[in-house]
C-alpha cells in the first residue's frame, strides 16, 4: 500500500519512515511533485491535521495522511499547544520557540508538559483520526542534537534524557507521534 505523508517537515518524514512496517510505502510530497505550502489555519490539532490531508487528497488525488502536533505546558495553561510552530512569532525558528518557553518558565517549579499528535488519514475519501500523547517535563537548559523542534528541552516521563539525546528509534517507541502511528498502522492492518 502507498500512502502520501502530507508534510513539508523532513524530520517528521524520516521519523515516520522508521516507524511503519514494510508493506506500507510512505511517499513524500516531493515524490508526488507537490511543492505547496500546506494550509493549517484551524484552532485545533484535529482541524489542522484534517485540513492538510484534505488539501493533498483533493488537489493531488492520493490516499494520504497528515499530522499536527502541539506541546502543551501545564504552567502556561496548555500553551503553546496548537500554536507551537509560531510560538515566538511568524517565521521563527525552533531556537526562538525554545528560548521563549525557557524564559517563561524561568521561575516556575511546575515543569509538567505533554506533546499531543493527531494524525488524519484519508483513504478513498474516508477520513479517520488517530491520537498519541507523551507526558514529560521541560528542562531548564537545552540538551542534545537529535530530533527537531522542542526536543532539546523535553524529557519524556520515565527517562533521564531529552528526546534530542535519543535515537529516532528510541524516541519513536515512546513518543506522541510513535503512539499515533501505531494506531494508524493497526487500523491499516485491521
Ligand atoms: P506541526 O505539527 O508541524 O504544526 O508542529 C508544531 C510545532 O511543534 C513545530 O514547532 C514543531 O517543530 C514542533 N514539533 C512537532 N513535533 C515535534 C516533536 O516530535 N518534537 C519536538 N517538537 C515537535
Amino acid at each position: 500500500m502507498k500512502l502520501v505523508f502530507a508534510t513539508n517537515n523532513p524530520n517528521k518524514l524520516s521519523e515516520l519512515q522508521a516507524l511503519v512496517p514494510q508493506g506500507i510505502e510512505i511517499l513524500s510530497l516531493t515524490d508526488i511533485n507537490c511543492n505547496d505550502e500546506l494550509p493549517e489555519t484551524n484552532p485545533t490539532l484535529e482541524g489542522n491535521a484534517l485540513q492538510k490531508a484534505q488539501y493533498v487528497y483533493q488537489s493531488y488525488g492520493f490516499n494520504c495522511f497528515a499530522d499536527d502536533t502541539g506541546l502543551e505546558i501545564e504552567a502556561l495553561g496548555g500553551a503553546p499547544g496548537v500554536y507551537s510552530a509560531r510560538y515566538a512569532g511568524e517565521d521563527c525558528m525552533a531556537e526562538d520557540n525554545m528560548h521563549k518557553v525557557l524564559t517563561k518558565l524561568e521561575n516556575e517549579d511546575n515543569r509538567n508538559a505533554k506533546f499531543r499528535t493527531v494524525i488524519a488519514l484519508i483513504i478513498k475519501g474516508e477520513e479517520n483520526l488517530f491520537e498519541g500523547e507523551c507526558s514529560g517535563k521541560i528542562t531548564k537548559t537545552k540538551s542534545g542534537v537529535e530530533g527537531f523542534g522542542y526536543d532539546p528541552i523535553f524529557i519524556p516521563e520515565g527517562h533521564g534524557i531529552t528526546f534530542a539525546e535519543m535515537s529516532k528509534q528510541v524516541k519513536g517507541a515512546i513518543s506522541h507521534r510513535g503512539k499515533a502511528v501505531k494506531q494508524l498502522v493497526g487500523f491499516l492492518h485491521r
